[in-house]
Order: structure tokens, then C-alpha cells, then sequence
């Protein structure tokens, strides 16, 4: 069995190969996926090196999931992620399903259990072992892990006399620890989530000097919402119960709800619901200011059924909502809609009260940034990729795969199952294109 080489303390540069067939930009868990199966495609009639600038491999692998890394979801389609068009999303995903995620990992040596909300986790609870699986799957398949080396430019290279029609072309990578030349490049930078891991968008400026268009605005996905300073939900800090949340136009209009539990802290919002509505808030505000949040603290409960239990006669609002929601929770809500705690409900007091419940506005000034969140929205079209082979429709010879394109899942593991069907698609291109004869 091949060394694992996670965590050796690379300190002094790398030797960089004078010239491969398959260059992977990033080794993190789309680069990981698409050099293995690009070194298991070319079965030895290629030389495919991974190339990655952080001194330790898989730090966001080795993050995920709380430390246990949610692998993937027993259920996935195009209908969990946002970005690209669906259409174009489903045709890559169907490419890689979840069924093989998890046999890929059963002939790696790691189990995969499903747990009640549908996520799949190892069986070890624990990330490294899928790091590692997939570091010695790599190595197995041939593939050199070169780091820490990062890519700073990528030319390429047209050769003297090339024919119309003639497939083969040259890259030329710059590193900071030497130059190579590849004949063929998988760009798998990651976006802009956890820039200390590697991933700081320089991937995006990599994609736009090869041709590529990145969408705008990049922002940030799966990421905590920030309330202002004094706003009562953040005293509620620690509190995590079920909602439902909306993002409405100015006139009412639902564009989104998202459902999970929610967590309330010193900041302001936590939680799946919110992790999984913000990226939908902070691209649709972008041209539409107007754009609101609103929180369901009864996200079973519809208006009508909300006031319908506090006509109940002789019970007070404090003891009706008590069944249901926190104490303070409940006092809160009733101090924020005007309506006595005790005593009679008036009409106006009631419907005001209602509304608090299953429509508490939520004045959200900013979110918690790149370095808190777990995506990145936005990145470079799958309109300019070729979905059969995920080879760049701007630039032959160029591979895309992972969160340097335009797509990003809702939270349960879906990040991860792109990572892999995208990787899986672009690793297998390369690699036949290389093992085949090609000049
Ligand atoms: C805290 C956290 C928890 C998460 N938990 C989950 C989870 O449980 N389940 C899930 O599905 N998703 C999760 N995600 C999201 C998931 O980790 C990412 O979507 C996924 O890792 C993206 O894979 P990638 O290979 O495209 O990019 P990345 O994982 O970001 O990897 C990119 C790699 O490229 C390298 N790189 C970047 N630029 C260069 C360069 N110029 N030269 C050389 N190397 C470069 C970086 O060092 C990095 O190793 C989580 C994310 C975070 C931040």
C-alpha cells in the first residue's frame, strides 16, 4: 500500500516535473477525486500530478462536517443546489451518483453509514479516514501529490505548425516552487470559502485569464447572518429550535423558504435554515435591495392555526406559546408584537402577535464572510463547459471541476457529492485523452 503523505512536513519546496500529461490545480476533494481517476483512466501511460499550495493536504476535508465529514446525502439532484441551470447541474451529477460515491468509498476501505437526516458520514466518524482514502487511492493510481506548490499563472501554449484539428495542446504553469509544462490542466482551486485553507479565489483569476467569464456577484454560501447590534434575537443567543425561513420581494412575493433548525447567537443567525437561505439573500439583494427575511418560530403552523389557538378562551398568549416555543422566546415575541403576556388578547394585539410568530422580520445587515462560510456562490458558468467531459469550451485542454464553478449545494453533503461527480467527469476525460495516441 502506497504511503499516505497527508501530513508530512513538507517545509523546504517540492521538486516540480519539467513536463506531464495531467496537471491538477488543487488537491483538495474535487482535485483529489479527478487526478485518481485520471491516473486510474491512463493506467500508467500518463503522468498526472496534483499540484496544491497549502503545506498540508485536505484541510477543508479534514473540517467538514464538524470533523466527521458529511460525505454525501442518500438523496441528491439538481433540485439541491443553486447557480447554474439545473438542467446543466443534473446532466454532471447523473454522471457520478450517490450509490457509486459510496461503493468508491466501500472498495477504499471506508464504510459509509446513512444517519436520520439522510447524511452520510464514515462509520469512523471521523474525516481523516476519507482524506486519507482518498490520498491513497491517488497515490495508488499513479498520481504525484506535489506540495506545498502553488500555481501562480497558467499560459497556454499554441505550438508552431499546429494543424487545424490537432487535439494536443501545452500548458505552461508557473509555481512558486518551479514551472511545468502539461498537456492537459484540471482547474480544482475551490472557491473562496476558508481562504486559509487555499481556497482564496485566486482560482477565479486563473479560469479569467484562460478566457472564462465568472458570474457576479461571488458571495458567500452556507454562511451565518449578522443582525444589528442591538437587535432582541441575538440576547436569545444559544437557542436552536425548528423554523421555517422566507425571502420575499418588497410586495410579499415568496422567492425562497428554507426549513431546519435555526440557531440564535451573539451575532445573529445560525443554523441550516439560515446557513442554507443565505446565499439566495445575498445574490438576489444584489439587484434587488428590497429583498426581505422573515422567520416562521412555528414552521408547522400556518397563521390561521396560530390564531386560532390563541382565541382559545382563558388560556394567556405567554401560556399558549409556552407549549410550543421557549419561555423567553415567547415573552419576547409577545413583547415585539405590543400584546399583553397575560390577561386578554385584543383583536389587533393578537393579529400583531400571529404575525411575530410565523413572520418575525428579520433586519439582516451583513453576513459572517468567506472565513466563517462553507461555499461559495458563484464561479465560472457550466455554460462554458463542455458537461460530457467538463473540458472548458474557452480553452481546449483545460478541465474545470468543484467549487470553482458555478454551483453550490444546499447543506447535507451535496457540496461534496459535486465535488466528486464533477471531479469523477473531468479526471476521467483527461486521463483517456492522454492514455490514448495522442501527439
Ligand atoms: C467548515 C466547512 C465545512 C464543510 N462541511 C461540508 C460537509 O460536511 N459536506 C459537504 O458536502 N461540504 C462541506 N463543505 C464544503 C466542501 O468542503 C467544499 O464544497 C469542497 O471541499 C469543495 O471542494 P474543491 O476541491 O472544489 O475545493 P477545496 O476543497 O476548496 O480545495 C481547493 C484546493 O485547491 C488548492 N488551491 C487553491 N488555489 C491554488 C493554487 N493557485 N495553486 C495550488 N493549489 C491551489 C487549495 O489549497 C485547496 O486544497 C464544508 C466547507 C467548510 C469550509
Amino acid at each position: 500500500m502506497a504511503a499516505v503523505a497527508e501530513n508530512e512536513p513538507t517545509q523546504k519546496k517540492p521538486k516540480i516535473p519539467a513536463a506531464v500529461d495531467v496537471a491538477v490545480v488543487g488537491a483538495g476533494a474535487a482535485g483529489l477525486f479527478a487526478s485518481l481517476w485520471a491516473g486510474r483512466t491512463a493506467a500508467g501511460t500518463a503522468r498526472v500530478v496534483a499540484f496544491d499550495g497549502a503545506r498540508k493536504l485536505g484541510a477543508k476535508i479534514l473540517v467538514a462536517g464538524g470533523g466527521r465529514c458529511n460525505v454525501t446525502h442518500h438523496k441528491v439532484s439538481e433540485a439541491d443546489f443553486a447557480g447554474s441551470s439545473p438542467a446543466a447541474i443534473r446532466k454532471v451529477l447523473r454522471r457520478f451518483s450517490v450509490d457509486e460515491t459510496i461503493r468508491f468509498f466501500a472498495e477504499a476501505g471506508v464504510t459509509l453509514k446513512q444517519e436520520e437526516t439522510g447524511k452520510l458520514f464514515p462509520v469512523s466518524d471521523s474525516a481523516r479516514t476519507i482524506l486519507q482514502a482518498l490520498i491513497r487511492e491517488a497515490t495508488t493510481a499513479a498520481v504525484e501529490l506535489v506540495h506545498p506548490a502553488r500555481v501562480t499563472a497558467i499560459e497556454r501554449l499554441s505550438h508552431a505548425g499546429q494543424a487545424e484539428g490537432d487535439q494536443s495542446h501545452w500548458f505552461r504553469l508557473q509555481t512558486d516552487a518551479g514551472d511545468c509544462l502539461a498537456r492537459r490542466v484540471i482547474l480544482c482551486t475551490g472557491g473562496k470559502s476558508l481562504p486559509k485553507s487555499g481556497s482564496d479565489g485566486f482560482g477565479h483569476e486563473l479560469a479569467k485569464r484562460l478566457g472564462h467569464t465568472i458570474t457576479s456577484p461571488v458571495v458567500p454560501a452556507l454562511v451565518p447572518l449578522v443582525l444589528p447590534d442591538a437587535h432582541w434575537i441575538r440576547s436569545l443567543s444559544g437557542l436552536t429550535l425548528p423554523t421555517a425561513i422566507s425571502l420575499t420581494t418588497a410586495s410579499g412575493k415568496r422567492l425562497e423558504t428554507t426549513t431546519g433548525s435555526t440557531l440564535c447567537t451573539h451575532l445573529g443567525l445560525s443554523g441550516p435554515a439560515v446557513l442554507d437561505i443565505s446565499r439566495h439573500w445575498l445574490i438576489r439583494r444584489h439587484t434587488e435591495p428590497d429583498v426581505r427575511l422573515s422567520l416562521n418560530w412555528l414552521p408547522t403552523e400556518t397563521t390561521e392555526t396560530v390564531e386560532a389557538m390563541l382565541q382559545v378562551a382563558g388560556r394567556s398568549p405567554l401560556a399558549v406559546l409556552r407549549q410550543w416555543l421557549p419561555e423567553r422566546l415567547a415573552r419576547q415575541l409577545c413583547e415585539q408584537a405590543g400584546a399583553p403576556a397575560t390577561g386578554d388578547l385584543p383583536r389587533t394585539a393578537r393579529k400583531q402577535l400571529v404575525q411575530a410568530v410565523t413572520a418575525t422580520p428579520l433586519p439582516v445587515v451583513g453576513d459572517r464572510g468567506f472565513s466563517v462560510a462553507e461555499a461559495t456562490a458563484g464561479g465560472v458558468p457550466l455554460a462554458e463547459v463542455n458537461l460530457k467531459t467538463m473540458e472548458s469550451r474557452c480553452c481546449p485542454g483545460l478541465y474545470l471541476a468543484g467549487e470553482v464553478l458555478d454551483v453550490d449545494g444546499r447543506i447535507g453533503g451535496f457540496n461534496f457529492q459535486w465535488a466528486w461527480a464533477s471531479g469523477f467527469v473531468a479526471g476521467m476525460a483527461a486521463g483517456k485523452l492522454t492514455s490514448s495516441n495522442e501527439s
